[in-house]
């Protein structure tokens, strides 16, 4: 059965016009959707009793179930949400100072490959639809209290945003609008490995969204070590991409740097990106390496990571520290999925007595 949110709207009025109902019926369901909190059309109380019994018969309200739900001390939520091809993808709601920031996913995995990335461990297997892009902002609104909204959105869950660019923009649309959640676009940050050509497009699109671009190295050679996608596009094509996107927008860019214990962590390595910086309305969040099980890197030492920061300010880059939010409960990306289909992967192989 489809969910609700993936049907479009002339598919959905020519359905309830075959069934005698008004075009305004639309409106009202999106409406209990993204504004009213119905999970249900049980819930949705101003629809005709029939219509409602139509609508279960042939759709899902919402096509995704929540397979864990885990809350950490400091009320970060993440749900690992199971889709309805069983697939599972997760979404974090972060709370701090008055902001509610969703942080959500793309695609099933991830086809970047960044070394240090668990949402990339075993490739990508899909994209995400715009409904089950939109329905992860719904379910992270839904925990906050009635009168709470999302206030911010950050694309930097699981897969690349800008390889599945149409369905995210689709999504966007609905969460930035009126009618919708209500998220203008400069509450919205777009991170992404680098992708030239599709930087280039979101820039011509004439919104206002944040651009993120994930460098995590301040040269091609360590970078290639660290992303594999750079020995197609060097770090030059997509600094020049981010370059065209404040020009188009004047939104400045924000450069992700992922500090690796003795990879990319030096001061010299902190010299050679701020040298690469230096010129270009840029931001640094540096992000120090959150522990993935399996994964053979560690987190700076605090005073190599105070170096670090040093040698930027030195060079004159504006630069923030990311704090670790959620930490005990997998919040690095992809953790938690990785932590489930492995219990799923042993429980499967007792059932079948191959533990
Ligand atoms: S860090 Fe981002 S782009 Fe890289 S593999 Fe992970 S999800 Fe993909």
């Amino acid at each position: 059965m489809r969910a609700l949110l993936d049907v479009p709207n002339e598919e959905l009025q020519s359905w309830l016009k075959a069934r005698g109902q008004p075009p305004m019926r639309v409106r009202q369901l999106r409406r209990w959707l993204l504004l009213g909190r119905a999970e249900s059309f049980e819930q949705m109380t101003d629809l005709p009793r029939e219509l409602r019994q139509l609508l279960m018969e042939e759709y899902l309200p919402l096509g995704i179930q929540i397979a864990r739900h885990l809350v950490a001390g400091d009320e970060t939520h993440k749900l690992l949400l199971r889709l309805q091809d069983g697939q599972l993808v997760e979404c974090v709601l972060i709370q701090e100072a008055g902001r509610h920031t969703a942080c959500i996913s793309t695609q099933v995995g991830c086809g970047m490959g960044c070394l240090f990335c668990a949402s990339g461990l075993n490739g990508v297997a899909r994209n995400l639809t715009a409904g089950e892009i939109l329905e992860q902002l719904i379910r992270l609104r839904n925990l906050l209290p009635v009168d709470g909204r999302l206030t911010h959105i950050v694309v930097m869950g699981m897969g690349e945003p800008l390889a599945n660019l149409d369905n995210l923009l689709q999504a966007l649309e609905v969460a930035g609008s009126k009618d919708g959640l209500g998220i203008g676009a400069r509450h919205i940050t777009i991170s992404t490995v680098g992708l030239p050509a599709k930087i280039r497009r979101l820039a011509e699109l004439g919104k206002q969204y944040q651009l993120a671009v994930s460098l995590h190295a301040p040269n091609d050679v360590v970078r290639m070590h660290i992303v594999p996608t750079t020995e197609k596009t060097g770090l030059q094509a997509i600094l020049a991409a981010a370059d065209y996107f404040f020009e188009r927008t004047g939104r400045q860019v924000t450069y992700e740097y992922v500090l690796l214990r003795s990879i990319n962590d030096s001061v010299a390595h902190a010299k050679e990106l701020a040298g690469l910086l230096t010129g270009r309305q840029a931001h640094v969040n540096l992000i120090p390496f959150n522990d993935v099980e399996g994964l053979p890197y560690a987190r700076p030492t605090d005073h190599d990571l105070q170096a670090f920061v040093n040698e930027l300010r030195r060079g004159g880059i504006s630069v923030k520290v990311r704090k670790r939010k959620g930490s005990e409960i997998d919040a690095a990306c992809g953790q938690l999925r990785r932590s489930s289909l492995k219990e799923e992967a042993q429980a499967l192989a007792v059932g079948t007595g191959r533990l």
